[in-house]
């Protein structure tokens, strides 16, 4: 008989193929609980719709389900699903974090106020109120900071000021983004915050009965200063010193062990300068969508893979990724519509590029960010060190032309 799963993902999520994708890998039968409106029933995955904002109802519904036919594990896919993922696994008994922990994880303020408590390196902060006035508020603000939503990905909203009238000009900004959530509470925060100067790392780490395994720690060899701050290059190994490494991992189990996460993948992104490792974030999931396919290069199995053998206790030793390895997320031009992507075959051939993945289709809306929050696409490559990666990648991008048309929008009086 078929060992079942239940993955918990948000509507449209772009981690639930890769998911379907490695249980399938894995032998697993799925039940994806989800908000979608339509059945994504499928030969291999069943479908349960679920509200995630209705975290009790959920629970109750799934925990029906499992009791007429029961899982062996339990994934969330994205930062909206881990709460209630978190809540589910607890009432199955299968392996999960301190209550609240995913919470903690998931909103950038609560975070902060964690980490401060807990003797994380983490910048000053401070929290904007959007229904009382701001001038009083940014009184205290130095600069440059760093504005963002409390609960939002993808660097979506997260806007540099140099100044108290780029500050406000963000804080509007933002709020203009957040009108468009559904979450009273996360609609109506900004979290200002320092502006750490520094090199960047992605870390990819699994944990299991709260020890943390480096699955990978990825450098952006482009700088990130802003004003916005759009996700390109993630290139591993690390040319980071041994030791800066190690400090980094120190820093973020560090924060795991703060937040109560324990159980699962961890998607961290942390700063480093003459000071130390800074902690930007710890998220209580996988980097997602196609980059999960990066650790395969060096372990056999995607990262997916690996959180789906976690969740079903099946991952007997750590896995440590070996060779060299990189994507480039495509980085969107300007606005407007997709007309075509030319040159790819040109991109293909470059020596090191395993795969290109063009994620938007022509005709449709590219919308940069703050406001955007999608990937145009990736390219995918692997070599002898990660120098080779990157200079693999950064030639294909080269042989790319991205052709957008204008978009004229009009407004109806
Ligand atoms: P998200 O969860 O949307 O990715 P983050 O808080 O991780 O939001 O911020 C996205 C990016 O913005 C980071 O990867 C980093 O490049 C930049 N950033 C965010 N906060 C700071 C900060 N305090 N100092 C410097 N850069 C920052």
């Amino acid at each position: 008989m078929l060992r079942r799963v239940l993955l918990i993902a948000p509507h449209g999520s772009y981690r639930t193929v890769p998911f379907l994708n490695a249980a399938k890998r894995q032998n697993l039968d799925v039940l994806i609980a989800s908000e979608g409106q339509y059945s994504l029933v499928s030969e291999y995955a069943q479908g349960l719709h679920i509200n995630l904002d209705d975290i009790p109802t959920a629970l109750a519904r799934i925990a029906l389900v499992a009791q007429q036919q029961p899982f062996c594990g339990v994934v969330g896919t994205d930062d909206a699903s881990v709460e209630l993922t978190d809540q589910v696994a607890a009432h199955l008994a299968l392996p999960h974090n301190s209550p609240g922990a995913a919470r903690i994880a998931r909103r950038k303020d609560l975070a902060r106020a964690c980490l401060q408590a807990a003797g994380v390196h983490v910048p000053w902060f401070h929290i904007v109120d959007l229904t009382q006035s701001l001038g009083a508020q940014l009184e205290a603000v130095t600069f440059p900071c760093v504005a963002k939503p409390v609960a939002l990905s993808a660097s979506r909203g997260v806007i540099r000021a140099n100044n108290h009238k780029e500050l406000i000009e963000a804080c509007i900004r933002i709020q203009r983004i957040l009108s468009r959530i559904k979450n009273v509470e996360e609609q109506e925060r900004i979290l200002i915050e320092g502006f750490i100067p520094g090199v960047e790392i992605a870390i990819e780490g699994l944990l299991r009965q709260g020890e943390l395994e480096i699955l990978a720690i990825f450098d952006k060899p482009d700088p990130l200063d802003g004003p916005y701050f759009e996700e390109t290059y993630y290139i591993t190994p690390s040319r980071l010193s041994p030791s800066v490494q190690a400090q980094a991992k120190q820093e973020v189990a560090a924060a795991c062990r703060a937040y109560g996460l324990r159980e699962g993948p961890i998607h961290a992104e942390c700063r480093v300068n003459a000071a130390g490792v800074w902690i930007l974030e710890v998220a209580a999931r996988t980097i997602g969508g196609l980059c999960g396919q990066l650790l395969r290069f060096g372990t056999g199995y995607t990262l997916e893979e690996l959180v789906l053998m976690h969740a079903t206790q099946q991952l007997t030793r750590p896995m440590v990724i070996e060779g060299a390895a990189g994507v480039l997320m495509i980085p969107i031009p300007q606005a407007g519509i997709l007309k075509r992507v030319e040159g790819l075959g040109a991109a293909e051939r470059v020596p090191g590029v395993q795969e290109i993945n063009i994620q938007v289709r022509e005709g449709y809306e590219l919308i940069p960010l703050p406001e955007g929050a999608s990937y145009l696409g990736f390219i995918f490559a692997q070599g002898e060190s990660p120098q080779e990666v990157e200079a693999a990648l950064r030639a294909a991008h080269a042989q790319l032309r991205i052709v957008v048309s204008p978009l004229w929008k009009t407004r109806l009086a």
